[in-house]
């Protein structure tokens, strides 16, 4: 069942310590594909690690109206789950194993039928259930960490970079499948470097720079931009 989760986020700061990182963002994930863009070290996987309670948050962050619980589990529970950077599987567990893991939220009762569906959703990983996820190659093991999150029917799901060190072919499957989980109805919040691929995939853009939102809009009209032809896609 579709549930169309929407994120909405006000005077958000985050950083480590003593040392800020995010200052003051406002920015929404609406049902579909959001993506943000930004240079290495501007703050994105600062920023899905603060929604994600790995790292404490200063902010007003609401879906669908209600707050955001602080606690890594209760954001879990409530329906927020976030696919890392590095995608960190159990390297030694087979893909099964890895997905079995992916459902320790949902009630015991509903794993079965709830691994059955990604495996349904993502039938390359149903012929690789029994591979030890530390031999597949890296958009296969993405695709694990993916279908992983997808066990506990999350209605907003954040991918930190997806096709980060992929093959070109690859970060097409990757994107397609971020594409197809948003049109299946789980709100979809994606960091990116892959700015090209990354727009014609998405709905609406954001570009992070320094800490802070510097442009925003429509996927289309933004790859259009000024701020993303030049600095990003090389104006010619
Ligand atoms: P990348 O694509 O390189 O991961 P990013 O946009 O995701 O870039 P972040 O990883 O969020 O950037 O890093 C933002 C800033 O926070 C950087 O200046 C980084 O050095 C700093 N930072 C990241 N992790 C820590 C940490 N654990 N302790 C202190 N500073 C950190």
């Amino acid at each position: 069942a579709a549930r169309r989760a929407h994120l909405k986020v006000r005077g958000l700061s985050a950083g480590y310590g003593a040392f800020p990182v995010l200052r003051d963002l406002a920015f929404e994930a609406r049902p579909g594909l959001t993506v943000i863009l930004g240079p290495n070290g501007a703050g994105k996987t600062t920023l899905l690690r603060a929604l994600n309670g790995l790292i404490p948050r200063k902010g007003e962050v609401l879906l669908d109206g209600d707050d955001l619980p602080e606690k890594t589990h209760e954001i879990v529970r409530g329906g927020v789950v976030l696919v890392p950077e590095g995608r960190q599987l159990f390297p030694q567990l087979t893909v099964l194993e890895n997905l079995e893991l992916g459902g320790w939220l949902v009630p015991k009762s509903e794993r079965s039928a709830r691994i059955e569906q990604v495996l349904a959703d993502f039938p390359k990983l149903r012929e690789r259930s029994g591979q030890l996820a530390g031999t597949m190659s890296g958009g296969e093991q993405q695709m694990v960490a993916v279908a992983r999150a997808m066990v506990s029917s999350p209605r907003l799901l954040m991918l930190d970079e997806p096709s980060l060190g992929l093959a070109p072919r690859m970060v097409d499957e990757l994107l397609a499948i971020a594409r197809r989980i948003a049109d299946s109805g789980t709100t979809v919040l994606m960091v990116e470097q892959n700015v090209k691929k990354a727009l014609a995939v998405a709905d609406r853009g954001y570009v992070l720079e320094r800490g802070t939102l510097v442009a925003s809009g429509p996927a289309k009209l933004l790859a259009r931009s000024t701020v993303i032809r030049e600095t990003y896609l090389g104006a010619q």
